[in-house]
This record gives C-alpha cells, structure tokens and sequence, in this order.
C-alpha cells in the first residue's frame, strides 16, 4: 500500500479514534500522529515523538488496532515510529501554538501574585470544599498522616519534605491532600494541584511544543506542589524524567511537595531507582483501613452533616458492616437517607440492611469461580475455551484472554500466578501486564468498559 494511502486511511482511522476517546486525550496523544505504512497486516503510525510513542504503545495500541480495523475490515498490528515530519508541515501554526500560554491541565492556585481575580474563584472550584482538616476524622489508622499533612500545611517546605501519603483506595489520601492545599492558600502561598496523569499530560505537550523550560519554570514558581495518585506514573520513563527534573528543582528551592500514591514506595518497582529513593528521602506515611471506633466516629460526622436523625444502634451497625472503605461507608449514608426519603420509610436496620446488600457485593455471591469466568468471557466473545487457553494471537482473542486475566484477578481474587495457570501455564508477568493494560483501556476505551460491565453482571448473576 502506498505511503498516500496509508496517509488517508490514518486520516479515516483518527476519525473514529475522535469519537471514542476525550478531546484532551485526542488532542495529547493523537493529534500530531500520521499514517506512515501499511503492508502485511502491519501498520505503522508515525508520531512527534517518543513519549507519545510510549503512551500509546502502552495505552492505547489495542484501541487503535480495532480502530483500523473497523476501517480496514481487516485485523493489523500497529507499530509506533518516530517521525521527525509532522503531519501539517507549515511552519507558522506549530510555531504559534509554541508562543501560546502553556495550557494548565493542572490546576494552578496563585492567590498572593498577580490575579486575585481567577485565583480564588478557580481554588473554590478545583479543591473540594469539604475535604478540610476540620471534617477529617482522626483515629489510630490515619493520626500519623494527618499529623504529618497537618505539620506540612503550617510550615511547608521546612520538615518532611516530601511528604509521601500511602494507602488502599477510599481511605482519604486525597482528602489530606487537598485539605493541604485549602489551608496553603489561607496562608496566601501558591500552590499547584495536579494528579499524576495532568502531569503527565501536561509534560507531553510541553515537550511537543517546545516548552519545557516554561514547564519547569512553571512549576517551580510553586510554594507548593500537591501530586495525588502518583502510581500512574510507573512505567512511564520518560514521564519520570521529567518528575524527576520539576521534584529536584523544587526540592532544592525548599518547596514543600506532597505525593499520594495507592501503593508502598517500596513496591513501585517499575519506578526508576533515583525517583524512588528520592521519594523515600522525605517522610513516608501510610493511612490503614480504619477500626470501628473509627468507622463509627466517621459515620457519625458524615450523618450529623446530612442533619438526619438516625435511631439508636443503626449507625453502629452501618460502622460494624462497612469496613473495607470510607468512600463506601459515606456512600451507604447517602443511599440510606435517599432511600428512606424516596419511599418514605423510616430508618431501622433492615433498612440499613438492604442498602448495604444493593451496594455492596456480599461475601456470598461474591464467590466468583474461575471455571464461571472462562464459561462467561468464551461465550461473551464468541471464542472458545481452548482458544481462550491457548496460543492464538489475532487482536480479538488475546484482548479476550487479557480481559480473562483481569477478571480472574478481580472477580475471582486469583494471584496473578493462579490467573496464569489457569489459561494454560501463561507467566505471571504475562498476567500482570494484561491487567495493567486493561485497567489502563478501561480509562480510555468506552467499549471496553461496556463489555467488562456486562461481563462483570453476568457473572455476579451467576
Ligand atoms: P483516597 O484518595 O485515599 O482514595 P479519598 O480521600 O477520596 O480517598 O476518601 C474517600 C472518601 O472518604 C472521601 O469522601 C473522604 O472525604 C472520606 N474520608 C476518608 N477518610 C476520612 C476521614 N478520616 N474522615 C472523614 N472522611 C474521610
Ligand atoms: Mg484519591
């Protein structure tokens, strides 16, 4: 196929590509790509450079090849290459995109400086208004990272720097985070919040545009920098690079920086070793799911805030039932008194009972088996178990396989080893990245998500 028409197909292929991901995901990944080749089942899509290669062989490359092949009506493999020629070659746009302000993914707080008018009003905006120290409830599981975010938030930059918040999901890193970020702008410094993937995607288009110096200089203007769910950011070398950069730049100025992560430093092991010990040079903490006394004290600040009453014993034993995580124990709260005000019934137990049952997944039906999963995914895909267990390579099978292997860690609470076994001997790493992949596509690819929410009722209907 000529390069021309590999050229136009891409155009068609971007086309459908637009429909399905967000405008800023487009726009960041895909819009300086174009279509180099196409011969032999391989299609090779050429991009600005590197770190866009990189992102999109890691997260979108199964997106992109059934993308082609809704196009093609024929299945392709898709490389990534480097090209130096960019797909609109005049000069002049890419050279104003250049000179035009960086564009914040992040949201940037300067309250002191220049434009007291935008600062407030997007602070009130971007923070959530309710996550303060004042509605943070404290116990035995979070007293060290409220204490240590509590010390930082008075005098930042000074000790713990950085700071390093760690736990499971719903356990209130973010919370802490920006509870930070409320009291830093009381105190009229300036701050930068940002998760780890607007970094990122603000890096990229620095870098795309040639701006990287405004980049760092941009974030090293900041008193403070806030960083939440920095796991996103394991694997990504070049992207760590450039954390790297803007940490040492601002560690050195002595401004303060507070980290989450859902993990232990010490297990981010795809991150590079210089990032990581650098992240372990400040304080490390981490928030444990929280005892009943703490449940309890919880529901009882997140009740008195909904100015319900509740009767005697029933937030007692919503504390005693929800113990996994605090999102979900607010959740519940919220669903009880809807559900009582809707059907206008009054709040008991059984209540609690029964919206505890709908939301939550019950230990009984959460038995989940491997056998039910390979049964669900083969018929839902239409390939066979044998297929599923096997070797074959085409884009539909190994994204069913993938997507066996993400369910058997997720339903069925399989190690990754186990999951392996199961669909023939594969490796554990094997396993470990296909559900690194899926949950990655799971972000991006709406389809994906469609079909792992059916496959996830069928087999909770089980
Ligand atoms: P994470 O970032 O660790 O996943 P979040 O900070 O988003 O968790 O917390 C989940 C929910 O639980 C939020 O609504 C938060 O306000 C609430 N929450 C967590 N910890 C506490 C706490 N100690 N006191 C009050 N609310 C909490
Ligand atoms: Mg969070």
């Amino acid at each position: 196929m000529s390069a021309q028409k590999a050229a136009e197909l891409w155009t068609a292929v971007l086309g459908d590509l637009q429909l399905q991901i967000t405008k800023p995901s487009y726009e960041t990944w895909l819009s300086g790509t174009v279509g180099l080749a196409c011969s032999d089942g391989l299609f090779v899509v050429g991009t600005p450079n590197p770190f866009v290669a990189e992102m999109l062989e890691l997260r979108m490359s199964s997106l992109i090849s059934s993308a082609i092949e809704r196009v093609t009506t024929t299945p392709v493999e898709v490389q990534f290459k480097v090209t130096t020629v960019l797909p609109s070659s005049e000069e002049t746009p890419s050279r104003s995109t250049a000179s035009s302000p960086p564009r914040n993914t992040e949201i940037v707080y300067n309250s002191s400086s220049n434009g007291s008018s935008q600062g407030p009003s997007r602070g009130s905006r971007s923070l959530n208004p309710s996550y303060t120290f004042d509605s943070f409830v404290v116990g035995k599981s979070n007293e060290l990272a409220h204490a240590a975010a509590d010390a930082v938030s008075k005098r930042p930059g000074v000790n713990y720097n950085p700071l390093f918040l760690y736990s499971g999901v719903g356990l209130g890193k973010t919370h802490l985070l920006h509870a930070i970020g409320h009291r830093v702008l009381e105190k009229g410094l300036s701050l930068i919040y940002t998760t780890a993937e607007e970094f990122t995607n603000s890096y990229i288009r620095a870098i795309q545009e040639g701006t990287t110096e405004r980049f760092r200089d941009h974030y090293r203007s900041a008193d403070v920098l806030l960083v939440d769910d920095i796991q996103f950011i394991i694997g990504k070398e070049q992207t760590q690079e450039g954390f790297f950069h803007t940490f040492n730049a601002l560690h050195m100025a002595a401004r303060q920086i507070v980290i989450t992560c859902d993990r232990p430093v010490t297990s981010l092991t795809l991150l590079e070793d210089r990032v990581r010990s650098r992240l372990s040079g400040g304080l490390v903490v981490d928030v444990q799911p929280p005892g009943l006394e703490t449940r309890l004290a919880i529901v009882r600040t997140k009740a008195s805030s909904l100015g319900q009453q509740f009767p005697e014993g029933v937030l007692e034993f919503l504390a005693e039932r929800v113990h996994q995580n605090i999102r979900e124990l607010g959740g519940c709260l919220n669903r009880i008194v809807a559900v009582a005000q809707l059907t206008q019934q009054p709040i008991t137990k059984d209540l609690v009972e029964t919206v505890i049952a709908d939301s939550l997944p019950s230990p009984n039906h959460r038995r989940v088996t491997d056998e039910a999963v390979l049964t669900t995914v083969s018929s839902y895909f239409g390939i066979d178990q044998m297929t599923l267990r096997g070797r074959r390579r085409d884009k539909r099978t190994a994204l069913a396989r993938q997507v066996t292997m993400y369910l058997l860690r997720e339903e069925a609470s399989l190690s990754y080893a186990a999951a392996g076994k199961v669909l023939g001997g594969k490796d554990h790493t094997t396993v470990l990245h296909a559900c690194n992949r899926i949950s990655q596509q799971l972000l991006l690819d709406a389809h994906l998500r469609q079909d792992v929410t059916n496959l996830r009722e069928s087999l909770l209907s089980l």
